[in-house]
């Protein structure tokens, strides 16, 4: 064995060869991958090949779409087929809320550049001959994607990488791994020792052992999964004798299940209730191509589905039934990237489609590596969007839900209910009294919006045909009602949601939003470190506040932090909850090793209460002997003031567009502040809102948000940031490729858009619709909504840049209807920010 590489791949399942395979195109030969024993031994072998190209999600899309081009073209490459069978892949509708979400789907797609077509039931009974079409009022079909043999692209993808000058090392286990003070990596195995620059681990079913290892909890544990495989069928023999094409692959949403054919058979692949999690501490020793006992009842349900949907599918006896390891994480989506506080650590685990991801993982894995940052916005998948709340108690529970909830309907307000609640906020109680709708981010509960005294539907509501209540709609704590109708669509909060936003701006909301991630930073080099990596000016004068970003080095957005100066050499950050530990891990990675900086985290020592409306400077005044007079408390500015008996850092700012402070208080005095708040406001009418609301009107703020038309795909003057991004103040992180990138020219535009003709019966913009210029694609929508104040649709969007001046007009497809659209002025609501400043 080599004694040093410049890569080392730990896992040779098809992610692991993915990733080598890669490495090698982008030009680093000295990589190396280690495998415990021969190349698909672990999930890859037993894989039902499937390729699906349906995703929601903007990341995992483009990193599928990449895997099937890459696939298509590898028997060029290598000389080796890989059974690619490109046989298509349709998926049926038995209600209108499921053709939604195939429209909503079909914008993504479309922006992404995937082929989708709409079938009528006729149609799918013309491809699928065997399939009844009873119950079935649509299909949406994928013409490029299929099937492919798992093992055979595993081995295309090896011989690829070994041509290239990779090493494989199979029958070989990693027993260890150590970072050495200077930062190389030492790999340990049972034949010997291999340093390394840069590690990457693909290690499927054995990662809670790879995490051990290394010492980190990564959010992974694998879960059982079913498939069954029949008997030939005369039917499909018959068809394969006249040389009729393939049916494809089938898939029955509304009933959890996949089909298609194999070896003259029927392959059927559900997704169970009830499909518990394994390997909790990782295989056995001896796990190679381990199966587990098939569990029949579990699959019962679906078996019967399967036999009224394709009868044929009883007609014949049952060949094997597969049960296997499949990897999830709490999302479903897989673990693609950096680890937290490591350096030149890479994970590409927690893959439960990886057959159909291994291509595009390994791709942006090796820009990544090799280039510093991936080209495709990673979010959606980096390791580092769950915080150490992910652990094992937490991740048996949303795993397992995850898995049973492949199929169910992908609302766009989807909220998840198990393994909550987790984190709460002291003042989760009295919002709940307050008739809180809590929705959960990275684990927090944070009001959604506030059902009103008195509020309710009839529960049959939700069991009208064409909504699907399965797994959807489980009640947040036994007996209690449910309060929110989800839909592609306006939903039965959306009213309310309307209230809210109108209190808001007529007197004074308060708003929990203590689920912010929030850092200090301090010491006699604080301040020039900062100045370093964010591309605003950082405040100068103590008690200044400064919205600022971290680029990539391309120029793109990485992270956002709101700046508030608390003393001459400290500083207090805060940025967005979700984002917490991937924040954290970028500021961390971009301190430089010299002594003068101490950065803390603090998110759970603050709590923050937000109150907004033209009445809030009324209300607190009556509790603190700070002015809060503009004269002496200007917009954009923080003072550490008393409320009451307590005490906050109040900052000038919010997301919503009103006057307004942020109150950043000690944690454990959140509910003296709240009753005293709550009091003082009485006399102004003071209510509680929630974060639809603040959503609502900072889209008529034109706010932009992480990851949304914040990202590394776009750089930061492409999103809008002018005002936040200051090349002559020196030197600081992408700045060169920033400026470079204006001279060239930009190739987007942010834009905020009136959406004309949207009724109640409609949906507003959510993003990722299309938008076209006389019928051809110019851009996609990033976030939309209805803006209350303003009385209006409204879109925020990127498009190309001889679209984006105001009064442009386009058009903008949601869900199935397209809908006219102008461009705007930037902030729709409030251009001037005289409310802000009031
Ligand atoms: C029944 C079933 C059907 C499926 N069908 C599909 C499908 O149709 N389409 C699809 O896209 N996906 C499907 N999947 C999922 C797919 O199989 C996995 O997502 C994919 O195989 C994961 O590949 P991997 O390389 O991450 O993991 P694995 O294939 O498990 O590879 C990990 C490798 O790492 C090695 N390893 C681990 N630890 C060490 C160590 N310490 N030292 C050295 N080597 C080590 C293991 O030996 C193993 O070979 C299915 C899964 C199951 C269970």
């Amino acid at each position: 064995m080599k004694s040093h590489a410049r890569v080392v791949v730990i896992g040779g399942g098809v992610v692991g060869v993915g990733t080598l395979h890669a490495l090698v195109k982008k030009g680093w030969s000295d990589v190396v991958l280690i495998e415990r024993n021969e190349l698909t031994s672990g999930s890859t072998w037993h894989a039902a090949g499937l390729l699906p190209l349906f995703n929601m999600s903007y990341s995992v899309g483009q990193i599928h779409k990449y895997s099937v081009k890459l696939y298509d073209g590898l028997e060029a490459e290598t000389g080796q087929n890989v059974g690619f069978k490109k046989v298509s892949n349709i998926r049926l509708a038995r209600t209108a809320e499921r053709m939604d979400e195939y429209h909503y789907y079909a914008g993504v797609a479309e922006t992404i550049g995937i082929k989708v077509n709409f079938l009528t039931p006729a149609q799918v009974k013309d491809i699928w001959p065997l399939c009844q079409i009873d119950g079935i009022i649509g299909a949406i079909q994928h013409p490029d994607d299929g099937y492919i043999q798992s093992a055979d692209v595993t081995q295309a993808l090896a011989k690829g990488a070994r041509d290239g000058g990779a090493q494989i090392y199979r029958k070989t286990r990693v027993i260890a791994i150590e970072q050495k003070p200077g930062g190389e990596w030492l790999i340990k195995t049972d034949k010997g020792d291999i340093a390394c620059e840069h590690l990457v681990t693909a290690t499927g079913n054995f990662v809670r052992q790879t995490g051990e290892m290394l010492g980190l909890d990564i959010p992974v544990i694998p879960v059982e999964h079913q498939y069954i495989v029949t008997e030939p069928h005369p039917a499909i023999v018959e068809r394969q004798k006249q040389g009729l094409p393939e049916m494809g692959v089938l898939r029955e949403s509304d009933s959890s299940w996949y089909m298609r054919e194999e070896n003259g058979g029927l392959l059927l692949g559900p997704y169970e209730k009830g499909a518990p999690c394994c390997y909790v501490d990782g295989p056995a020793e001896n796990a190679e191509y381990e199966l587990f006992q098939e569990d029949l009842d579990r699959l019962a349900p679906h078996i019967e589905t399967a036999i009224t949907r394709v009868p044929a599918f009883g007609e014949v006896g049952i060949k094997k039934v597969y049960n296997g390891a499949i990897c999830y994480s709490p999302d479903g989506s897989p673990i693609i990237g950096p680890a937290w506080g490591k350096r030149n650590l890479w994970l590409n685990e927690g893959h439960s489609f990886g057959i159909t991801a291994a291509g595009g993982a390994g791709w942006q894995l090796a820009e990544w590596i090799v280039e510093g940052e991936p080209t495709i916005d990673m979010m959606g998948v980096d390791p580092r969007r769950f915080g150490p709340y992910a652990s094992r108690g937490y991740l048996k529970r949303k795993n397992e839900e995850a898995y049973r909830n492949v199929f169910t309907l992908h609302y766009p307000d989807e909220e998840r209910f198990d393994a909550r609640p987790l984190k709460r906020a002291p003042c989760y109680d009295r919002m709940k009294t307050l008739g809180a709708v809590f929705g959960s981010v990275y684990g927090w509960e944070r009001p959604g919006w506030f059902a009103p005294v008195g509020y309710g539907f009839d529960p049959q509501e939700i069991k009208r045909p064409d909504v699907l209540t399965n797994e959807n709609h489980a009640p947040v704590a036994p007996g209690e009602k449910v309060k929110e109708i989800w839909s592609f669509r306006r939903s039965n909060y959306f009213a309310h949601v309307g209230n809210e936003c109108r209190h808001v701006h007529e007197k004074v909301g308060l708003l929990d939003m203590s689920a912010f991630a929030k850092y200090e930073a301090s010491g006699p080099k604080a301040e020039a470190w900062l100045d370093s990596i964010l591309a605003n000016r950082i405040p100068k004068k103590i008690g200044r506040v400064g919205l600022c970003h971290v680029l990539s080095e391309a120029g793109g957005v990485r992270s956002e932090f709101t700046v508030y100066r608390t003393g001459a050499q400290s500083f207090y950050l805060v940025g967005p909850g979700a984002f917490e530990r991937h924040d954290w891990d970028t500021l961390n990675k971009l301190l430089p090793d010299t002594t003068g900086i101490r950065l803390h985290k603090v998110t759970t020592r603050y709590g923050v209460l937000v109150l907004a409306g033209p009445r809030s400077r009324e209300a607190l005044q009556k509790l603190t002997d700070t002015d809060l007079a503009t004269a002496n408390f200007p917009w954009l500015s923080g003072r550490f003031i008393n409320v009451g008996i307590a005490q906050a850092h109040a900052l000038r700012v919010n997301f919503v567009g009103e006057l307004g402070w942020e109150l950043h208080h000690p944690i454990e005095m959140q509910n003296t502040i709240f009753d005293l708040v709550m009091a003082a406001g009485a006399e102004f009418d003071i209510k509680p809102f929630g974060i639809k609301a603040m959503t609502s009107m900072a889209i008529e703020k034109s706010y932009r948000l992480i990851p949304r038309e914040l990202s590394i795909e776009y750089s930061a003057y492409e999103s809008g940031l002018d005002r936040f991004v200051h090349p002559n103040k020196g030197q600081f992180l992408g700045r060169d490729a920033l400026v470079a990138g204006r001279e060239k020219g930009l190739a987007w535009n942010f834009v905020t858009m009136e959406v004309h003709g949207v009724t109640d019966k409609d949906s507003d913009a959510r993003g990722s619709e299309p938008i076209y210029a006389k019928g051809k694609l110019v851009g996609r929508a990033t976030n939309g909504g209805f803006g209350w104040r303003v009385n209006k649709s409204l879109a925020l969007a990127m498009v190309k840049p001889e679209h984006a001046s105001n009064g442009s007009e386009l058009e903008i497809k949601i869900l199935d209807k397209l809908f006219k659209a102008t461009v705007i002025p930037e902030s729709p609501y409030d251009p001037d920010n005289n409310a802000l400043r009031a």
